[in-house]
């Protein structure tokens, strides 16, 4: 037997055991979301009592003001207390989701399809209708959430910029390009399990992974100019600091761009994209404002260092695994009958033909979806370490002041909490918290965290003592002529 027809008999032997209407498989998505609520809320508990602590943290007690303390604690407390509200809502909306509203979205989008005379074995047609009455349902529900987040929340501390009318004009373009691109996505993905029938996992990989080459390539050219205004940063110090360090480091840069952060919040940032050999950096205005042009230079050689270290093409390989992780295991559910039946659907849906896939893969997450809890403390884990990386990448390169004060300014500005309990961190927390990082820079004391490359800040002194010797040698050269 070979490795696939064994692969093939274990899916088959295990999709039969699982495919048992003993299973409460309805229950059992039940207690999952009571669980993982009762997780969440447990650890945003935890957080609570850092918002009366009377004092900062000392690596931050020299940066911050009483009224600056007093400020940032009071933004954390009315956050969380809005995480708190939002966890119980969902927690409802999922349940009546659970209970029988995915059935009823179903039926709905079902009659949508007699209405227009479509027989409902366009299996495909009808699962974009049932696609786009959730969305739309989901999205209703969450938009008093945002609104409530953005003009009340935000607006109380000072951050939002927004205007209603910019607000309502964002929503009506996420929802357009949700349609525009999402759809003819889906169409592509059900397309594929019809084709490939029990082969699906590779063809739906690689058209993932197309997908997501061809959105790296647009996003930056047609999304994010829908919503932002990206300008050539001017000439002045900052560009020419920034275009130094690029070529300092063979950093490919294409363009400089800077974005108009500011028309919607005061909250900064700076980041770079683009393929392999062709790279943007954007840095939002509001960097620009805050922060000396030595800081953005500090805070770009940490971006940087994300580049030289590859951590966005192995964040993308993580993903990749874990999307094929998930969908060996749906493999396992993709025809279960009994899984149909417990949330009240024709058990014919999970075999066909007509099979409604997105309704199978909908439930499987329902029971999967909250192993992702843990994956998240593995992948918060991960990043942390690339921010260290990042981190002594800029110390090497001589930035570590600057980055020290940049990243105390930011903190201070966004107004982020002063203190945070190990675990909520651990779960919510890509970053490590400012204290871990300051405490961490000082603690450097260089070696290599990964073997150098020819623009590691270690090499560079030899490299640029090279292209030295090539100048005087192109000198010599001339001389001769
Ligand atoms: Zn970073």
């Amino acid at each position: 037997m070979t490795i696939i027809g064994a692969i093939d008999s274990v899916i088959t032997r295990l999709a039969d055991a699982a495919d048992n209407v003993l299973i409460p498989y309805k229950s059992i998505a039940v207690g999952l979301l009571v669980a993982q609520t009762a997780f969440e809320l447990y650890i945003i508990r935890r957080q609570l009592p850092c918002y009366s602590r009377p004092l900062p943290p000392p690596e931050l007690k020299n940066h911050m003001t009483a009224e600056k303390y007093k400020k940032a604690q009071a933004y954390s407390r009315d956050k969380t207390y809005y995480s708190i509200a939002q966890h119980i809502f969902s927690f409802f909306q999922s349940l009546i989701f659970i209970k029988g509203g995915y059935l009823w979205t179903w039926n709905f989008a079902g009659k949508i399809m007699d209405a227009f005379g479509i027989s409902r074995n366009h299996m495909i047609t009808y699962t974009l209708i049932w696609t786009v009455v959730t969305t739309l349902i989901s999205g209703a529900l969450s938009l008093p959430w945002s609104y409530y987040y953005t003009f009340v929340l935000e607006e109380k501390h000072g951050f939002n910029k927004q205007t209603p009318k910019l607000f309502f004009m964002d929503t009506l373009k996420t929802y357009s390009l949700i349609a525009v691109l999402g759809l003819p996505v889906l169409a592509g993905f059900l397309k594929i399990f019809d084709w490939a029938g029990k082969a699906f996992i590779p063809w739906l990989m690689l058209f993932v992974i197309a997908v997501q080459l061809v959105l790296q390539i647009i996003f930056p050219l047609w999304i994010q100019p829908l919503f932002n205004k990206f300008t050539p940063l001017p000439e002045g110090e900052v560009r020419s600091r920034v275009e130094a360090l690029a070529t300092r480091l063979h950093f490919p840069l294409k363009h400089l761009f800077m974005i108009d952060g500011s028309k919607r919040s005061s909250h900064s940032n700076a980041y770079f994209y683009g393929l392999p050999w062709s790279k943007q950096i954007v840095i939002y205005d509001t960097l620009m404002d805050k922060s000396s042009p030595a800081e953005v230079e500090a805070v770009l050689a940490h971006e940087l260092g994300h580049w030289y270290y590859s951590h966005p093409m192995r964040l993308m390989l993580i993903a990749q695994a874990h999307l094929l992780f998930t969908l060996a295991v749906f493999s396992v559910f993709i025809g279960n009958k009994a899984l149909f039946a417990s949330f009240g659907f024709d058990p014919a849906l999970a075999v066909g033909p007509p099979r409604a896939v997105c309704i199978g893969f909908t439930l499987y997450q329902l029971l999967f979806g909250p192993i992702d809890t843990f994956v998240q403390f593995a992948m918060n884990s991960r990043t942390r370490k690339y921010e260290y990386q990042a981190d002594a990448f800029a110390v090497q390169l001589g930035t570590k002041a600057d980055l020290k004060t940049a990243l105390i300014k930011l903190h201070v500005e966004n107004l982020s909490s002063p203190h945070s309990d190990k675990l909520y961190s651990m779960y919510h927390h890509s970053h490590p918290t400012l204290p871990e990082r300051l405490r961490a820079m000082d603690e450097y004391t260089g070696g290599n965290w990964l073997e150098p490359k020819a623009a590691h800040p270690a090499r560079l002194a030899t490299t640029e003592q090279k292209k030295e010797e090539e100048r005087e040698r192109e000198i010599e050269e001339k001389k001769e002529l």
